[in-house]
């Protein structure tokens, strides 16, 4: 079974651990360089993109992700990981880094400052069993997206969606994968299957 690590600077570490172990997968917290090295891909929790851009250089994490992501390791990003592996970010901190795995813009708290916190169920393309059951919580939504990028999932657009509807919340580019949402708060497996699935492909 692949060996699949999980950015443990901040965020839902354990649950994510959880959930690529009932997937399948072996899975361990990602710190140092070296840890790094050692995995097949690599899950890149929810948090604050801009905090974890910051503990990514302290921990001389950025440079060697970058490398990794360039090379093809395959990845997923939660949320602030979407972020982080975006190309480009709108509303962001001048100051943080982007590891480029995603040839997409994305919108950082894009569901509005009254707003934090955000539930719908959306059609996730790939997914069977019915739709996925999203949490947001200060989620990004990706703004524009490149041709060589799939759009697995979309704010159903409705009138109580508002601003959101339509909305672009969950991508794959190749070996990287994104979603705003956060599938290891409602215990929901599947996207983690999936990725299992592109690591073991990979
Ligand atoms: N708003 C956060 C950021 O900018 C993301 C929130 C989250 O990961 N739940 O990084």
């Amino acid at each position: 079974n692949p060996l699949i690590g999980v950015l443990a600077l901040q965020g839902d570490v354990r649950e994510h651990v959880g959930l690529l172990e009932r997937a399948g997968a072996r899975a361990v917290p990602v710190r140092r360089p070296a840890e790094l090295a050692g995995v097949d891909g690599l899950v890149l929790p929810g948090g604050e993109s801009t905090t974890m851009s910051r503990l990514l250089e302290t921990f001389e994490l950025l440079e060697p992700l970058r490398e990794r992501i360039a090379a093809g390791m395959p990845a997923y990003g939660s949320c602030a990981g979407m972020i982080l592996l975006a190309r480009q970010v709108l509303d962001g901190r001048p100051d943080q880094r982007q590891l480029d795995g995603l040839d997409v813009v994305v919108r950082r708290n894009a569901f509005g400052r009254q707003v934090d916190s955000f539930e719908g169920d959306l059609d996730f393309q790939g997914l069977d069993g019915g739709p996925v059951h999203a949490v947001f919580i200060r989620a990004p939504w990706v703004e524009k997206a490149g041709d060589g990028v799939d759009i697995l999932a979309q704010v159903p657009d409705t009138v109580e969606a508002g601003d959101a509807a339509a909305r672009i919340v969950a991508i794959r580019q190749g070996p990287v994968l994104a979603t705003a949402f956060h599938p290891e708060l409602t215990g929901d497996e599947r996207v983690h299957r999936l990725f299992v699935g592109m690591v073991r492909d990979g």
